[in-house]
C-alpha cells in the first residue's frame, strides 16, 4: 500500500511505500524527522489498523478525488483527437475522445476509496480491505484536538 504521511510541523504530504517500511522519514520541506511504527497488516497491505505516524487506530474512508490525473488523460485525449480531426479523420477523433473519457472513468473506479487517519490526516491507498466507516465530524473534532495537543500545536 502507498501512504501519504502529513508532516506534523508544516503539513507537507510525504509519500511512503509501506512495503519499504522505513523507521523514520525526514520532511522534505521543514527537515523535521518523523518516526514511523509499522503494524504487520499495514506493511503487508492487509488492512489499515494502526497509523504509522501517530499510532492512532481511528480511520475513516472517503472517495479519492484526484482531478489532476483525470484531467491529464482527457486533455491528452482531446489534443490527440484534435490532431486527427484536423486531418479529416472525424471518426478516429471521436473514438480517441471517447476512449479518453472511458480511461478517466476506469481510473476513477480504481482510485475509488482512500482511508484517512482521523488524527494526523495520513492517507492510505492500496488493495487492502476497506473497513473504516465514513467520516464523522464529532469524532474528527475530538481526535484532531487530542493529536494537536500531543504534538504541541495548541
Ligand atoms: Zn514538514
Ligand atoms: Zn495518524
Amino acid at each position: 500500500m502507498q501512504i501519504l504521511a502529513r508532516c506534523p510541523e508544516c503539513d507537507a504530504g510525504l509519500p511512503i511505500g509501506a512495503s519499504e517500511a522505513p523507521d523514520r522519514i525526514t520532511c522534505g520541506r521543514c527537515r523535521r524527522e518523523i518516526p514511523l511504527a509499522w503494524s504487520p497488516a499495514v506493511r503487508s497491505d492487509g488492512a489499515v489498523d494502526a497509523c504509522p505516524v501517530c499510532d492512532g487506530p481511528d480511520f475513516y474512508t472517503r472517495k479519492d478525488f484526484d482531478p489532476k490525473i483525470g484531467l491529464t488523460v482527457v486533455v491528452f485525449g482531446a489534443a490527440v483527437s484534435a490532431g486527427f480531426y484536423w486531418f479529416g479523420r472525424d471518426l478516429v477523433a471521436y473514438g480517441i475522445l471517447a476512449g479518453a473519457v472511458l480511461i478517466d472513468l476506469i481510473i476513477y473506479q480504481m482510485l475509488k476509496e482512500v482511508t484517512v487517519c482521523y488524527r494526523c490526516h495520513t492517507e492510505f491507498r492500496g488493495a487492502y480491505r476497506r473497513t473504516a466507516p465514513a467520516f464523522d465530524l464529532h469524532t474528527a473534532d475530538v481526535l484532531e484536538q487530542e493529536y494537536e495537543r500531543r504534538i504541541g500545536r495548541r
